[in-house]
């Protein structure tokens, strides 16, 4: 049987398909003491559905958090259990809970998150984008000078982006993302997990047609996924740069063919090697030159 603590719990809810709740999260909004809710009547259906009657709620929110936080640390110390949920998926991303949470850890109050569902981590999933490194936006800015200043500063990103929008807003947004990426890659997740679910995979500058021949594209809720900066292609070789590297191929090593001309034109020379490797001297070994 599982035993719960006096601690604080983090439990997320489903995103859409009321089947996306765990076990676990279902048995701890069963024992908990109280249940801290964004909105206390839009969380009612879901606990009564998974057969919490009658919860002791708290709302918690935006607008209350730092003032309840002091009030919800004071009834753990007394002895009671609390779980945190949002409206959907995981509190505090995109959500309240933040503070809340800094208070209890100053306070050495045990915090047990639970694992569960995250419309940015669902969208990553389905993304084709790289995974290994990504970097979660939350909101973009609704200003269009700030969102377009908060998106030129990402350009150099390095990492996969993920953000948070609003259907209404999306077709504004779009316009920008052409403007400042250009041809960079883009997926759009809209509602995830539901029934009209619906991904698009484009690019930035396509991506305003692209929504907005989808006469649904203004209902439900999106992440959007955006392509990291990725240093210049390989073939993106100057001409004078390749003619020297066919010129200087017989005469020297491949290796040594890169470095020189590297050097020349101030190129990097793994860029040139690869360049090498695939439209000059196929026969090249694959081995990397030590690069900068
Ligand atoms: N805490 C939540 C989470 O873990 O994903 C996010 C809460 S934030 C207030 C709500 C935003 O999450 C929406 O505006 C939308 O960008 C995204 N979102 C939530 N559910 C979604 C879904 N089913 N499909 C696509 N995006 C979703």
């Amino acid at each position: 049987m599982f035993e719960i603590k006096k601690a604080l719990y983090i439990v997320p809810t489903p995103i859409g398909n009321m089947d996306d709740i765990t076990v676990r999260a279902c048995e701890v909004l069963k024992l908990v003491d109280y249940i801290c809710a964004e909105d206390t009547r839009h969380s009612l259906p879901l606990l009564e559905g998974i057969g919490v009657s009658s919860p002791k709620l708290i709302s918690y929110h935006d607008h209350n958090e730092t003032e309840k936080a002091e009030k919800i640390i004071s009834i753990i110390k007394d002895g009671y259990s609390v779980a945190l949920i949002s409206d959907a998926g995981t509190p505090m991303v995109s959500d309240p809970g933040y503070h809340l949470v800094s208070a209890c850890v100053k306070d050495n109050i045990p915090v047990f998150p639970l694992p569960g569902a995250c419309a940015a981590i669902t969208a990553l999933c389905a993304s084709g984008m790289p995974s290994d490194r990504f970097s979660f936006e939350g909101f973009l800015p609704v200003k269009e000078k700030m969102l377009r200043d908060r998106l030129t500063s990402l350009v150099k990103e390095p990492r996969t982006m993920i953000f948070y929008e609003a259907p209404r807003r999306v077709l504004d947004t779009a316009k920008i993302l052409a403007e400042v990426f250009g041809d960079r890659e883009v997926m759009i997740a809209r509602e995830l997990t539901k029934t009209f679910e619906t991904k698009y995979y484009t690019t930035c500058s396509k991506l305003y047609d692209v929504l907005n021949s989808d006469p649904n594209v203004q209902k439900g809720e999106m992440v959007i996924i955006l392509a990291p900066y990725r240093e210049k292609e390989i073939n993106d070789v100057p001409d004078e740069a390749v003619k020297m590297m066919n010129l200087l191929k017989g005469e020297l090593s491949p290796k040594k063919v890169c470095e020189i001309v590297a050097k020349i034109y101030g190129l990097r020379k793994n860029q040139l090697y690869k360049y090498f490797l695939e439209q000059i001297h196929e026969g090249a070994s694959e081995e990397y030159v030590d690069d900068e």
